[in-house]
């Protein structure tokens, strides 16, 4: 047998093997490129038979041609099958989806009551026309204590347990009310600043206390400011807070180096007439230490307490969020559990 018609017989012998083992299409591919490319096997043929005798082209011409056709047909045939099988197989896993299956509720993500509370008194303040400030947690002895009226020497600054840095006169501050100090060295007078952020304290933890917590003071500075602003404020804010329009507070002596006079400001139990477990029985729940801003330290701050006079207030924002929430443990605020703050 002449060479180009026992290659044709060879050579479909050969792709008929390997269409049949082609069971992915990626194989299918493999096979037509080998044998239908355009370099492929049947190429290589088709150049071959320009070279032979002209009785030989009419005899291979035909049978190249018939071979090449029935390549292309099988290459379709197994094409399609192909695909059908695939088809097949997204059905068949179909069928094994199991609707009534449990399926994990999706677990969505809250803002941290810090961050809620915050922007609740933020915006409290904001409508009242204060500005929002805010000082460095790593503070100045000056700004922390000495700018607040509270003397080298002076007991009150063993009232607070003070993380002190290696750095000389540095300090975590202790109060946000070096804002204060910051605010009025910068703005002067008149202004009004609302200042919450981080305080530390070397304290033993347990469940009212804890090393680090946030605190808010508020600052109010202009002429003719006088007690019965701070009070209006304090009502109006704290109706606010509460959502409770009837709410009503009363004043103690207090003592902060700051402020002169000193006041405890307590709030009309939110929760009750008569007292319960949050009031204590008393029907009153301390929330506030304030007072009129203490001439030395306006003096201290570069404005003159002849012409200008000033209320200051501040809170714990874990103590208010403990009574409004009803939380009984300041170490939940930082514990990072799940369970506790997504109630938020
Ligand atoms: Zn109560």
């Amino acid at each position: 047998m002449a060479w180009l018609k026992e290659q044709i017989e060879l050579v479909k012998i050969a792709a008929d093997a390997a269409l049949a083992q082609a069971h992915t299409q990626e194989k299918l591919e493999q096979v037509r490129v080998a044998f239908l490319g355009r370099q492929g096997t049947i190429a290589d043929l088709m150049v071959h038979l320009k070279s032979v005798s002209v009785e030989e082209k009419k005899e291979c011409g035909p049978l190249l041609n018939e071979l090449k056709n029935e390549l292309t047909a099988a290459y379709s045939t197994q094409q399609v099958a192909l695909e059908k099988a695939v088809e097949r197989a997204a059905l068949e896993q179909q069928k094994l989806f199991d609707v009534t299956a449990y399926v994990h509720e999706p677990v969505s993500g809250s803002r941290h009551i810090y961050t809620q509370l915050i922007e609740q008194l933020e915006d409290i303040f904001i409508s009242m026309g204060y500005d929002i400030a805010a000082g460095p947690e790593v503070e100045t002895e000056y700004h922390n204590f000495t700018a607040l009226n509270v003397p080298t020497d002076h007991p009150a600054r063993d009232m607070q347990d003070t993380f002190w840095m290696h750095v000389p006169q540095m300090l975590l501050r202790t109060q946000t009310s070096s804002v204060q100090v910051r605010s009025m060295e910068k703005q002067g007078a008149p202004l009004a600043i609302f200042a919450p952020g981080r305080v530390y304290r070397n304290e033993q933890v347990d469940a009212s206390h804890d090393f680090m917590f946030m605190q808010a003071e508020g600052l109010v500075i202009d002429k003719h400011i006088s007690l019965s602003h701070l009070l209006a404020t304090a009502r109006s804010f704290l109706q606010a807070i509460f959502e409770k329009k009837d709410l009503n507070i009363r004043v103690r002596p207090g003592y902060f180096p700051f402020v002169e006079p000193g006041l405890e400001i307590d709030a009309s139990c939110p929760f009750c007439s008569s007292g319960c477990s949050i009031c204590k029985k008393t029907g009153w729940i301390e929330l506030m230490g304030s007072g009129l801003v203490h001439p030395h330290v306006l003096r201290t701050c570069g404005i003159d307490p002849n012409v200008y006079s000033g209320f200051a207030f501040g809170f714990g924002i874990e103590r208010m969020a403990m009574i409004k929430y009803g939380i009984t443990d300041i170490r939940q605020f930082h514990a990072g559990k799940i369970d506790f703050l997504k109630q938020f």
